[in-house]
């Protein structure tokens, strides 16, 4: 900043001292010619004063001719040091009198400006006019006056003068200052900001600008600094962006229409397996989308063109012969006012979710190892067929057919065998049933099939018969020649059910009357089958007996490892029922009779009660590093005492509740979440474990499975046992690993018999390993001595 006169301050100063001064000399003038005139007037009345004094003498002497006396008076006049000449003009003689203080006549006197009086001499007595006199009056005194007065007016206005200049230069003075801040903010440097330095300043208005200025600075420097770190982060957002996209494999493109321009970012080159600086055009994009997407994909892109829209798609790009993957792109056009036309998009890879979700959708509905329908499918179908025959008045055929000795045939050849066995009885089974029956394996040897719209029972009949001949044969498994039957039983809606259970649970004892009367037979309901229920209704009243009693109760224990340390971890209380007459009898045969006699309860609390009083024996004798996995039922689920019950027990036997586990199926976690819910918090909150049980077999909802407080999973040995030789449980195996690590889940293997298993297990990253391989469930006793003998092996 230059200080010129442009200065808002010059400026008005300017202003004020021209309008001032103005107004000044105005003023001045005006008083200066009020005081002249009233001066003058003064000087007037004085000399007539004096005329008029010296009149009546005057004129006295003149009418008596008196010229001495007019001397006289003139010259005492005269002294007056104001008077210069008196002059007297005598009419009646004629005559002249003149006396001068300085020897002038009156026209000099006139030309020096001074004050002239003339009046007329009056006789007294005649009262005529008879002469007049003429007085000349000094105008000094106000030539005196005069001079001073100018003398004070310039120095006044010489006063005003210096005083603007004195304000010109402290004006000045501020202004450097103001120019020196401009400077200053001028030359302020936002890569090196500095604070405004000035110096001796008093704490004037410049000042607190330069304060004002130094807070903006700081701001400044505040806001950069803020700059600075918001850009430093966003460079690190930016590269964590590029990881994520990298890790979520999402990849992004962008098409300029106008421009005929295609851009995608790296990822999206790596999703498509191509070199970073492989040129791309749109067109070359669209080729790689498969035929069967292709018209869907295109037609999509181009309305959203013409539209400037919105979309999302699902599609499969084939990247070359053998490489297809899926994936999900969303994106939308921009269509701006210059015309130009831009599409937006991200791709997700999303191959590994579609085969999951497969994978697990066939967990859920579909039968692991033959591919055919579950239980839960079955039911779901079955619920409905029977609607519909109760609708459309029909019949419904249920055949139940459970192979002949399979058992012996796992037994002995393993379970490998068993397995091809019955993928290869499915196959069958599968050219032996229409579209329109459901072919379902609920479990084990035994599968059901469900045959609609049915005439009547000989349909149902006729079929059985020829299932029974189709499997009839030696069949070729691997390198066994295996002699199959099976035993069927029927039964039909309406005449022996109205639901899934009862017709299932008719058709499940004909087929056990078919097994009684020599297998390889099918057999229909009637209800004269009570053969095979009264058994049940005996085993029924000794196992009331049994859980009174609770002799015949006892707990076996199943070790298990971990699988990298190959450490002793713990144990699963299996149950067993030593039977009187009947020998040791297995959970399988007598767990589903306690659930529906209301035996359940009282017989899980004594398996609870064993299996935490043996967690303080192991823990008596050093073993204290055993944590004990007690399986629970629905039932036991249902009850509202379990809880309370369990943390009863815990601090009865003094048990840390870190050395215990449940176990619950999918199916009890399933039937009602919410009460499912509500335990497994309990059981969570006294500090115990969760593990679901069987896990793949049954209706599993990964939704549900994050919201419960659960722990461990456990592989149902289903799969485990097929991981050595068939891809797909091997392919559902590693999927529940990887799943239940994604969920910060543990994962137990059950059912591991050879070291095959164990290797292959080990690799897939499970956790635990439970079977055969290790130890079967044993007694108490058996058990102290195997952890015993384990130890000191290894
Ligand atoms: P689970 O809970 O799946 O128990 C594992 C079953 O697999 C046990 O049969 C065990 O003997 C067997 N197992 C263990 N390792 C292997 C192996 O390597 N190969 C083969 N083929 N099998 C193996 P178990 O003891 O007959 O029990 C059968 C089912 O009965 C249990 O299945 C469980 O659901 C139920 N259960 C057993 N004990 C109890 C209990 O105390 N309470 C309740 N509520 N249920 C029980
Ligand atoms: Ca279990
Ligand atoms: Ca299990």
């Amino acid at each position: 900043m230059k200080i010129n006169f442009n200065s808002i301050t010059l400026k008005t100063l300017l202003h004020i001292s021209i309008f001032s001064l103005a107004f000044i000399f105005f003023t001045i003038f005006a008083v200066r010619t009020l005081f002249v005139n009233s001066y003058m007037e003064l000087e007037k009345d004085k000399v007539s004063l004096v005329s008029e004094h010296i009149k009546a003498p005057l004129s006295l002497n003149l009418s008596y001719g008196f010229t001495e006396a007019l001397t006289d008076i003139s010259t005492k006049a005269l002294e007056n040091p104001n008077i210069l000449l008196i002059e007297i003009e005598d009419y009646q003689n004629t005559k002249f009198y003149s006396f001068s203080k300085y020897k002038l006549s009156l026209k000099e006197h006139s030309d020096n400006h001074e004050l002239i009086n003339t009046i007329e001499l009056i006789d007294p007595a005649s009262e005529l006019i008879i002469g007049e006199l003429t007085i000349v009056y000094s105008n000094a005194s106000y030539e005196k006056y005069m001079h001073s007065f100018n003398k004070l007016f310039f120095s006044g206005i010489l006063g005003y003068a210096l005083s603007l200049l004195i304000l010109l230069y402290l004006l000045y003075r501020s202004l450097k200052n103001l120019a020196v801040l401009d400077t200053a903010l001028k030359n302020f440097n936002p890569k090196e900001p500095e604070k405004l330095k000035l110096e001796g300043r008093d704490k004037d208005e410049i000042y607190s600008i330069s304060q004002s200025a130094n807070i903006m600075i700081e701001n400044i420097i505040t806001y950069f600094d803020a700059t600075k770190e918001l850009n430093s982060q966003l460079i690190l957002s930016q590269s964590h962006l590029k990881d994520a996209q990298r890790m979520a494999r999402v990849g992004s493109f962008e098409y300029d229409i106008k421009e005929n321009r295609f851009l995608m970012s790296d990822e999206y080159y790596r999703i498509l397996g191509t070199k970073l600086n492989t040129s791309f055009v749109w067109e070359s994009f669209l080729s790689l989308i498969s035929e069967n997407d292709y018209t869907r994909v295109k037609s999509t892109f181009d309305k959203a063109i013409e539209t400037g829209s919105q979309f999302s798609l699902e599609y499969t790009l084939s990247l070359n012969a053998n490489k297809k993957i899926h994936v999900l792109t969303k994106g939308k056009v921009r269509k701006k006012k210059d015309g130009s036309v831009k599409m937006s998009a991200i791709s997700m890879d999303i191959t590994k979710d579609i085969q999951n979700q497969k994978t697990i959708e066939k967990l859920a509905y579909f039968d692991a190892l033959t591919g055919l329908a579950n239980r839960t499918l079955l039911r779901d179908r079955m619920h409905k067929a029977v609607q519909n025959a109760q609708r459309n008045d029909e019949k419904l055929g249920v055949v139940f057919l459970d192979l002949d000795h399979f058992k012996l045939i796992n037994d002995t050849l393993g379970h490998s065998v068993g397995d091809e066995l019955l993928i290869y009885i499915s196959e069958i089974l599968k050219e032996q049933t229409r579209d329109s029956d459901t072919l379902a394996r609920l479990g084990g040897d035994e599968f059901l099939i469900l045959l609609p719209s049915i005439k009547d029972i000989t349909d149902v009949e006729h079929f059985a018969a020829k299932i029974l001949t189709a499997l009839e044969h030696k069949h070729n498994i691997g390198i066994h020649q295996l002699y199959i039957t099976s035993s069927i039983g029927v039964s039909i809606y309406p005449e022996h059910g109205t639901t899934c259970d009862e017709l299932i649970r008719n058709a499940d004892t004909a087929m056990y009357e078919a097994k009684n009367n020599g297998r390889n037979k099918f057999k229909t309901y009637s209800q004269t089958m009570g053969n095979y229920v009264d058994k049940q209704l005996n085993l029924e009243q000794d196992l009331t007996e049994a859980v009174k009693s609770k002799e015949q109760i006892e707990v076996y224990y199943q070790v298990k490892m971990n699988a990298n340390s190959k450490k002793i971890i713990g144990a699963e209380a299996l149950v067993r029922w030593n039977h009187p007459t009947n020998g040791l009898i297995f959970p399988d045969d007598f767990i589903y009779m306690a659930e529906s006699t209301g035996l359940m309860v009282e017989l899980g609390n004594i398996i609870t009660r064993q299996s935490i009083s043996m967690v303080k024996k192991l823990n008596a004798i050093g073993y204290t590093d055993i944590k004990m996995a007690i399986n629970l039922s629905a039932r036991q689920f249902q009850d509202s005492s379990l809880v309370p019950f369990i943390s009863q027990m815990l601090s009865e036997y003094d048990v840390d509740p870190s050395q215990l586990e449940f176990e619950i199926t999918e199916s009890i976690s399933m039937a009602n979440v919410s009460n499912t819910l509500r335990i497994l918090t309990q059981l969570q909150e006294i500090g115990v474990s969760i593990a679901i049980d069987d896990f793949g077999t049954g209706h599993s909802s990964l939704s549900y499975l994050k919201k419960f407080p659960i722990n461990t999973l456990k592989i149902d040995k289903s799969f485990v046992m097929g991981i050595t030789d068939n891809d797909e449980d091997k392919v559902i195996a590693q999927t529940i690993i990887t799943m239940a690590h994604s969920l910060g889940l543990k994962t137990v293997a059950e059912g591991v018999e050879t070291k095959a298993h164990v290797d292959m297990l080990q690799e897939m990253d499970c956790d635990i390993l439970q079977g055969y391989y290790y130890s079967k469930p044993v007694t108490e006793k058996a058990f102290k001595n195997f952890i015993h003998d384990y130890k000191i092996n290894n």
